[in-house]
């Protein structure tokens, strides 16, 4: 099986895993218990939290854990709405290209009433930090901005983004789940209030995630009970998933120079071959894009189908096509970046990792023509298209 679905999720690393099998065996205290086998469960809590603070440039008592990626986007934003509401500040800033998870609780809380600003990517599939800046208004409680895309994995600039946030007094949360592990993250630097992480997008486990929290910015709990991570999120810790994420974050960040020239390369390679698809369209800016990501559209063609006949080719890829997703419309990213409907649904993205190989890469490059001509053949609005009853838009 040819793997090239890393956004997704990824391959647990060796050494996380071995990592987490003491927690399973010998190491079960209850890190609340006052005994020697909680202690220790504590210990290992407490080194595992150090190791993650220390490898984003925070302080050990500014991580939360939380069950991942998507309890931290929403542990994030109802924080940010609980001391907005008192305070008499109900609007939000965020981008037109989000994650689901923060997408869906901004749409919860809009009916609670708050006011959200979807802000433009433009066809780069970069926010302008400008834009930020004049969204900004005495009612604004948070701005939230992912800081890389899942779908065409575009970063974003970040830090100017938080410069204007904090020379504002407004509170700025980055959903940093396709970013933690994959490209240099520092909290302090890049002035980010909130970041959101998740393992099992770094080769750890899935279930556990961490929400960074800079110390003087409240943190609300939304799960109440226990005294858990200092009162902000009841519920018994996942110790074995906590101490696998600390290790595998641990190994990407030590990684990530060398597995990211590698992934850059292969992935130059897909796009330099793919691209001399007639009728191709590259979606997101080149440069400023995650080493391990390649998203194109090919028109004429319908993802879903795509995806398919790859899967029979032994090739596990993803779409932002309507029927993979379980909707009609195509992905709100590709439309956000100006995509027209009928070139959205025939898009592909492949994501690599440190365990993509040149031999798969090669193998993909001459799958895919063979399949987006196949599919051109059968395709009326092709045909039509190559008759010249139908304009290419591509
Ligand atoms: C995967 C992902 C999430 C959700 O993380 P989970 O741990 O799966 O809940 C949120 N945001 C982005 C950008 C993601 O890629």
């Amino acid at each position: 099986m040819i793997y090239l679905d890393n956004a997704g999720t990824t391959k647990m690393s060796e050494k996380a895993k071995e990592a987490m099998l003491p927690y399973f065996d010998n190491i079960y205290g209850n890190a609340s218990s006052l005994h020697e086998a909680g202690q220790i469960a504590k210990d290992e809590l407490e080194k595992a939290r150090e190791t993650i603070a220390s490898l984003i440039g925070a302080n050990t008592n500014e991580i939360y854990f939380t069950s991942g990626g998507s309890e931290s986007d929403n542990l994030a934003i109802y924080s940010a709405c609980k001391i907005g509401k008192i305070r008499g500040k109900n609007h939000i800033i965020t981008t037109k290209f989000e994650h689901h998870a923060i997408m869906e609780t901004l749409k919860e809380y809009e009916k609670l009433g708050f006011e959200v600003t979807y802000l433009d990517v433009y066809e780069n599939g970069i926010v302008k930090s400008q834009d930020v800046l004049n969204a900004i208004k005495d009612t604004t409680c948070l701005v939230t901005i992912m800081t890389a895309n899942n779908e065409i994995g575009t970063i974003q600039p970040i830090e100017e983004i938080g410069k204007i946030c904090r020379e504002k007094g407004v509170t700025f949360h980055t959903d940093a789940v396709q970013a933690v592990g994959h490209i240099h993250i520092d909290v302090k630097e890049m002035n980010i209030d909130m970041l959101s992480l998740s393992a099992h997008k770094f080769h750890g486990p899935k279930g556990v995630g961490a929400l960074y929290v800079r110390k003087g910015i409240p943190v609300f709990s939304y799960i109440f009970g226990g005294s858990q991570e200092n009162g902000r999120r009841a519920g018994t810790e996942n110790i074995a998933g906590i101490v696998g994420m600390a290790c595998a974050l641990k190994e990407s960040v030590e990684e990530m120079e060398e597995v990211s020239n590698r992934e850059k390369k292969l992935r130059d390679k897909l796009f330099e071959n793919l691209s001399k698809i007639p009728h191709s369209k590259i979606n997101g800016d080149l440069e400023k894009r995650l080493p391990n990501n390649f998203n194109m559209s090919f028109e004429g063609i319908e993802g879903e189908s795509l995806i398919l006949l790859l899967s029979d080719e032994g090739i596990c890829a993803t779409s932002g096509s309507a029927c993979t997703s379980g909707s009609l419309d195509p992905s709100h990213v590709l439309l956000s970046i100006g995509l027209k409907h009928e070139i959205a649904h025939g898009s592909l993205r492949l994501t690599l990792s440190k365990y993509t190989t040149e031999e798969e890469i090669d193998k993909t490059i001459s799958a895919v023509p063979k399949i987006v001509e196949y599919l051109r053949k059968m395709s009326p609005i092709w045909d039509e298209m190559e008759k010249g009853v139908k304009e290419h838009v591509i």
